[in-house]
């Protein structure tokens, strides 16, 4: 599943080339998880301002404040090149431009591009309005208003992460690693842990999802069930898929442990509730 720092590098990776573009069409494919919400002739003609990212949303700013959201749900991804090949069965939205086409291409039909009047209309709001600050620097991450948020939750930490509503963008695999690096038992309740792990959770959170970005997005991978493929987050885990393995710190076997339905790795010694 595409994780934040994945949906950052895509950002990264068309943001420049469309922004200047006017959009002359749109073609849609199969349903995806919400409807456009327009005729999709509405966007013709429109200026393509610049590309955002808000969670695990992007958001393509459009002329008089306008504003498209794309979302890569569990398989999506997105492609903005002059020449794609034609549309294939798993290809639901092209954007047409006068630069290119932005095409999402997302075979579980879990992503969606929702077109909507600005980040205060309705639907926006359904979608953007629950999100936690950003994670990475710079972004307003705050350590004193992260602390309150956690003080004020007696909820697992591990939930609390993963709700997304105190910061984005820490996903099930990354809600594992900082935990561990900050010595914090994914069961604790977030009430109970002090301002010294929290600090270290914090800075956690932020050096984790920053390297993975710089990574190119390429430890994001979710590698639970495909035994033995060698991508480069398994090689770096600390935790996460190393069930009965030995700590990287204390060699005690890493234990799996499942918490609302999805698996959480922890070290039964190195992290304390
Ligand atoms: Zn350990």
């Amino acid at each position: 599943m595409p994780e934040l720092p994945e949906v950052e590098v895509t950002r990264r990776g068309f943001a420049d080339a469309i922004a200047g573009a006017t959009v002359t069409g749109v073609r849609l494919g199969k349903p995806l998880r919400w409807p456009l919400g327009c005729e999709p002739g509405t966007l013709a003609g429109r200026r393509v301002q610049g590309v955002r990212r808000r969670g695990k949303y992007l958001l393509l700013d459009l002329d008089n404040g306008l504003l498209l959201l794309l979302h890569l749900g569990m398989s999506g991804s997105l492609r903005f090149a002059a020449d794609l090949p034609p549309a294939g069965v798993h290809d639901h939205f092209d954007l047409h431009t006068d630069r290119g086409v932005l095409r999402l291409h997302d075979p579980r039909r879990f992503g969606a591009a929702v077109w909507t009047t600005g980040e205060d209309d309705p639907r926006a709001r359904k979608l953007l309005g629950q999100l936690g600050v950003e994670p990475l620097p710079g972004e307003g991450f705050d350590f004193q208003a992260f602390h309150a948020g956690l003080r004020a939750s007696r909820a697992p930490i591990k939930q609390v992460l993963l709700a997304g509503r105190l910061v984005v963008g820490v996903g099930n695999i990354y809600a594992s690693e900082v935990l561990f690096l900050s010595g914090i038992a994914p069961t604790a309740p977030a009430s109970s842990i002090g301002p010294r792990r929290a600090r270290r959770l914090h800075a956690a959170i932020v050096q984790v999802l920053a390297r993975a970005v710089e990574r190119g997005g390429s430890t994001l991978r979710d590698f639970a069930g495909t035994d033995g493929s060698a991508g480069h987050f398994q090689l770096e885990a600390s935790v996460y898929g190393r069930e009965g393995q030995p700590c990287r710190a204390c060699g005690a076997p890493i234990r799996l442990l499942r918490q609302g339905q999805r698996s959480t790795y922890f070290c039964p010694r190195c992290q304390r509730a």
